[in-house]
């Protein structure tokens, strides 16, 4: 296990920004950290990073405890803060061998190439990072997190701000250094999750209230919905009449009705259509977007 988060709280003042956190990141898996703005996410890395202290709770880093040696965690964790900070003045192959040797890494001027070459930097590498773009600036803020080779990167809102066509490029970066490496990534992004991740941690509000394999978050709504057809005319009012169901909507030619009981609404809507002698001409269950399933997640809880 690369990560170990248990039972984590990280008070500011009164306010608990997480609560009783915990999840684990496999070796090798690409994890996605996901949240609404103020949820806990940035609070949860800074905390593994050991940039600051845990209130409460266990946080390890490749077996090793944060807390109790902070300086050899470091060195397995490869960071990328939220908005990235860089020195803009400071030319790119200048800042990232500033930066290699803060990691104490011998032949620094070889191990430069070697970054600037993995994150596709050639073409800027004689340029200040005050003149780089915001995709190449993220380039060079990668190349400075994974200069002394981490074990783990911890990625917080990486393609925040980026174009549509830097955001494909700093993804499949992003996915190409994950093949070697153990990578948490925060984002409030669900495509991004679908793009890159293995697996998704969601937090709401300093709770985690999901981890599941991107594939199987579907599965884990509450709310069944179902769409049907009919070939008479039938309105709103007599459909929401059916039993169980809680909301009624009309699209496209027909209608979604919804239910958040543990029953098959299909069989409900059927008996109850010909019971009425309605014809039914259409009626299967609506795969949810992960995009919903995350609003649920994130906005049904407390
Ligand atoms: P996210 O990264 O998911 O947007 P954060 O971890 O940044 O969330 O913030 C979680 C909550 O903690 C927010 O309500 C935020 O205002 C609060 N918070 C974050 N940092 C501090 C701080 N240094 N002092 C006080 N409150 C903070």
């Amino acid at each position: 296990m690369s990560i170990e988060v248990k039972n984590l709280y990280k008070y500011y003042g009164e306010q608990a920004a997480v609560k009783d956190a915990s999840f684990t990141v496999n070796s090798g898996e690409i994890v996605g950290f996901l949240g609404p703005n103020g949820a806990g996410k940035s609070t949860t890395m800074k905390i593994i990073t050991g940039f600051i202290p845990a209130s409460e709770g266990e946080v390890k880093v490749c077996g090793i405890p944060v807390d109790v040696d902070s300086l050899e965690t470091r060195k397995k964790i490869g960071y990328l803060p939220e908005h990235n900070p860089l020195y803009l003045d400071m030319y790119v192959k200048e800042y990232l061998e500033f930066v290699g040797n803060i990691y104490k890494i011998k032949n620094v001027r070889q191990r430069v190439e070697e970054m600037i070459k993995a994150v596709g930097l050639e073409v800027e590498q004689g340029k200040k990072i005050g003149m780089l773009s915001k995709g190449y600036r993220q380039r060079v803020g990668l190349a400075a997190a994974i200069i002394h080779d981490p074990e783990v990167l911890i990625l917080d809102e990486p393609t925040s701000g980026l174009d549509p066509n830097q955001l494909v490029e700093i993804r499949d970066l992003i996915k190409s250094i994950g093949k070697k490496k153990t990578v948490m990534l925060s984002t409030h992004i669900m495509q991004e999750v679908e793009a890159i991740c293995d697996r998704v941690v969601i937090i709401n509000k300093g709770e985690i209230v999901a981890d599941n394999k991107a594939s199987e978050l579907q599965k884990r709504t509450t709310v069944q919905t179902v769409y049907v057809e009919f070939e008479d005319q039938i309105s709103k009012s007599q459909l929401q009449k059916v039993p169980h169901v809680r909301k009624v909507e009309q699209v496209r030619g027909g209608w979604l009705l919804e239910t958040i009981e543990e029953i098959d609404l299909r069989r409900v809507i059927s008996k109850y259509a010909s019971d009425n002698n309605w014809l039914t001409l259409t009626l299967k269950i609506e795969e949810k977007s992960l995009e919903e399933v995350f609003k649920e997640l994130t906005t049904n809880k407390k």
